[in-house]
């Protein structure tokens, strides 16, 4: 059974080059979207803790099947413990044996950015070049990369109420190509921008963007409002906006839908499988609001791992583990693996 540690991540992205490995991995999440009526999918489950949650997250395709645990506790970072931390497995689903366990911090970080990205390709106006992101946290860098994947970015403009993650953001991403713009607070930030990134974590109903701020035509992506009682967006955006979700029955409970009590599944646009298999179109038309409310999906788990299993097999990456017994002699001698 294959081990993908951290320094393994790190290892292949440096391989593969981080451009390349987010199309590879959007790539990937539109095929598995498009395979969407394929899939047994539920809505994650969630144990709602003093400080945050814990949360498993499986689903099951044809020949493979995922889960992921995750937690959610925005208060970590005043104790140098990280707000989003993870681990998964990948099995085959012909034995039901795992052939994976990957560290998913960072994996989780990559699949929501560029799920992030595959919604903005559809929903935010053609040719965008201009992001901001509110919230400069462990996801941030993630979000910016994936975008720029696939738009070209000119402008990147970052605000958060920590001056040290904007420092660090401003840091990490120096190199870019596109300019950096800090900003001194989430209205003025905002103004002229084609793609909004919300990623604060904090409990409670925040508005971290007000639907007075906005202009005709841009898009929000909305990746921190991810739990009961955890929001981001004046719910007045989503009633004069294009909403797409990624899996209604989990995000009616864990998404910014949420705050439109009883009639949100009435006011939703569309889930995101139905854009991507051509069910439903994106962006009609340049003036449109659009809204990603993203809580995340187990299917977007289940893309990166396909991925990294593929490429770690094929750059000879990672660990082999005996966590399973997958050679044992006897298949029906399990005592002896304690005696032999
Ligand atoms: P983090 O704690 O590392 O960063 C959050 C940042 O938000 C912090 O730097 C904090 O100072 C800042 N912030 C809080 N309130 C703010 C405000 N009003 N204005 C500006 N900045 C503010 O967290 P993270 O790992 O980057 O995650 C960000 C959010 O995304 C969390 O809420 C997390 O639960 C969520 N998340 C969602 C998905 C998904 O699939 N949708 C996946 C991973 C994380």
């Amino acid at each position: 059974m294959l081990l993908l540690e951290i320094s393994h991540i790190k290892q292949l992205i440096q391989k593969v080059g981080i451009q390349s490995f987010y199309l590879q991995l959007i790539a990937n999440l539109k095929q598995d979207f498009a395979a969407w009526q394929a899939f047994q999918k539920s809505s994650r489950y969630a144990a709602y803790v003093d400080n945050g949650v814990i949360e498993l997250m499986p689903v099951c395709g044809i020949d493979q099947f995922s889960f992921k645990y995750v937690n959610g506790h925005p208060n970590n970072p005043a104790l140098n413990k990280m707000t989003v931390i993870a681990f998964g497995t990948l099995s085959d689903t012909v034995n039901g044996y795992p052939k994976m366990i990957s560290e998913m911090t960072l994996l989780t970080a990559l699949r929501t950015a560029g799920t992030a990205a595959l919604a903005s390709h559809y929903l935010a106006r053609q040719g965008s070049k201009k992001l901001a992101i509110i919230g400069c946290g462990a996801q941030s860098e993630f979000q910016v990369l994936a975008h720029h994947a696939l738009f070209d970015l000119s402008e990147v403009h970052y605000y958060d109420v920590d001056p040290q993650a904007m420092q660090r953001f401003a840091k990490n991403l120096g190199q870019q190509s596109f300019r950096l713009l800090p900003g001194t607070d989430a209205k003025s930030l905002i103004q002229g921008m084609d793609i909004i990134v919300t990623a604060t974590a904090r409990q409670g109903k925040h508005h971290v963007i007000e639907y007075s701020w906005l202009q005709a035509g841009q898009h929000i992506c909305g990746i921190g409002g991810d739990s009961p009682d955890k929001t981001e967006l004046d719910p007045e955006i989503l009633l004069h906006s294009k909403v797409v979700v990624e899996y209604l029955p989990q995000t009616l409970h864990e998404g910014e839908i949420q705050n439109l009590g009883a009639k949100a599944a009435d006011l939703i646009y569309a889930e995101l499988w139905e854009i991507v298999s051509g069910k439903k179109v994106g962006r009609e038309h340049a003036i449109d609001l659009t809204v990603y409310d993203s809580v995340g999906f187990a299917l977007e788990d289940y893309s990166i791992l396909r991925l990294v299993y593929s490429l770690a097999k094929q750059h000879g990456i990672g660990a082999q583990i005996d966590l399973i017994p997958d050679n044992i002699k006897d298949c029906k001698d399990l005592y002896g693996l304690l005696t032999h």
